[in-house]
């Protein structure tokens, strides 16, 4: 055994491994709303040994699992104390190397340890890195998958060291991404690098992760997280990794914060777009896109919109038929004939910007309302099909 593991296993026995706690709050709201464990090692002496001082040796032996799994436990042990105490707590985020791959039963024993101490696994996170995934892509999403069955969340972490590419998103279920800070500090420059950072937050919403910025050390920094529409921001800026007992005291002040800022002065477009369809939803409850050229929709519900699904989608002329089915019988022909694909098209072609009826829609309680259906014709920039957005408004 290397002298390494053995003083740290011989630290860990005296209590000298700590556990310090970073905070994460709300973009927004500035809420403390979660905190990442992070490993310290207490000397003789009593300072402190930071984590780029042993984790690499350790990384580079099988021995960090040690590490993790003693963090992993301790972390347990302090929810289900502030639980026992019925003391606020948040969930709570563990780093875990990508050595695990090579363990049995990783999953299985993250669940056993935090029964042991009865509490609901949804307290804890698991952060993996960017770079465990790059390196053994399918060990990793099977892991991910294993460690989301138990009822974990699961973060990418330093999303932004190294070659990222977003692609893996798509194939590994993470509830969370988290900037790296490198990121961070280059895309605040220019125009350009910023357009960059904002794709990436856009992005990770539309496949509904969450994202952290981490290293976020200046107002500046938090300014342009918050415009650019990040969730969470986890830095100096709020909070170094705390001491448990000061992580403990900033438990009772932040959560009873609350937020008194004017939300329009904070000019982010994802605020201004969440206000905007809330006023488009009061006026119109049902909103479908079309693309006539491909004769395919899709139906945006409000309820579960801001989770980013979508709920119904299908063949547009069969949609056509169906709406037409529950209208008055005498309004049916109109119906279908406006808003027939080749009609439609023709109208755009011969260069409308809208069209609209009004027909006598059967509710479920089997009467009959005027319902106004406008159809807007829209364009995306990179394809020439015929896209249409409907705007239903019940008059009656
Ligand atoms: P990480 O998981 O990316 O953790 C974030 C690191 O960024 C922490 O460094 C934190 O102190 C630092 N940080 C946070 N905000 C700021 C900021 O505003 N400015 C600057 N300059 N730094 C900031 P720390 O605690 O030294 O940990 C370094 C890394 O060591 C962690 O990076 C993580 O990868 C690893 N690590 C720490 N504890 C454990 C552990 O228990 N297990 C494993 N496998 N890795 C751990
Ligand atoms: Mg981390
Ligand atoms: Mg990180």
């Amino acid at each position: 055994m290397s002298e390494l593991i053995e003083d740290l296993k011989l630290a860990m026995d005296r209590g000298d491994i700590l556990v310090y706690y970073q905070p994460q709050y709300h973009a927004i709201t500035k809420r403390l709303c979660g905190a990442e464990a992070l490993a310290r090692w207490r000397m003789e002496d009593g300072s402190i040994r930071e984590p780029k001082e042993f984790i690499p040796e350790l990384e580079d032996t099988f021995h960090i699992c040690t590490l993790d799994w003693f963090i992993f436990e301790a972390v347990c042990k302090f929810i289900a104390r502030r639980l026992r105490e019925q003391l606020p707590m948040v969930p709570i985020a563990v780093n875990m190397s990508r050595q695990h791959i090579r363990e049995m039963h990783v999953a299985g024993r993250m669940a056993e340890i935090c029964d042991h101490y009865g509490i609901d696994h949804s307290y804890i996170e698991i952060e993996l890195t960017e770079s465990s995934y790059v390196e053994s892509p399918d060990e990793m999403s099977l892991l991910v998958e294993a460690i989301h069955s138990k009822g974990f969340q699961v973060s990418i972490d330093d999303f932004g060291h190294g070659l990222s590419s977003l692609g893996f998103l798509g194939h590994i279920e993470a509830d969370r991404l988290k900037l790296d800070q490198s990121l961070i500090q280059e895309n605040c420059e220019t125009e350009r690098e910023r357009v960059v950072l904002e794709s990436i937050l856009d992005c990770a919403h539309r496949l509904n992760v969450v994202t952290i910025a981490e290293g976020v050390e200046t107002k500046e920094q938090l300014n342009f997280m918050r415009t650019a529409g990040c969730n969470l921001i986890q830095g100096f800026f709020f909070d170094p990794p705390l001491r448990e007992l000061d992580f403990e005291n900033r438990l009772e002040t932040s959560l009873q914060q609350i937020f008194t800022e004017d939300i329009l002065s904070i000019q982010s477009t994802a605020v201004a777009k969440q206000l905007l369809l809330d006023a488009v939803f009061t006026g119109y409850p049902l909103i479908i896109y079309a693309n006539l050229t491909r004769n395919s929709f899709y139906m945006m519900n409000y309820e579960n919109f801001t989770s980013q699904h979508c709920p119904s989608t299908g063949v547009f002329s069969e949609l056509i038929e169906q709406g037409a089915a529950t209208m008055h019988p005498e309004d049916r022909d109109l119906f279908k004939s406006t808003f027939r694909r080749e009609s439609q098209i023709a109208r755009y072609r011969a260069g409308a910007k809208s069209i609209s009826v009004i027909t006598r829609q059967c509710g479920d309680d089997g009467i009959y309302r005027r319902v106004n259906t406008t159809n807007y014709f829209v364009q995306n920039p990179h394809v020439d099909d015929v896209l249409v957005i409907t705007l239903c408004q019940n008059l009656d």
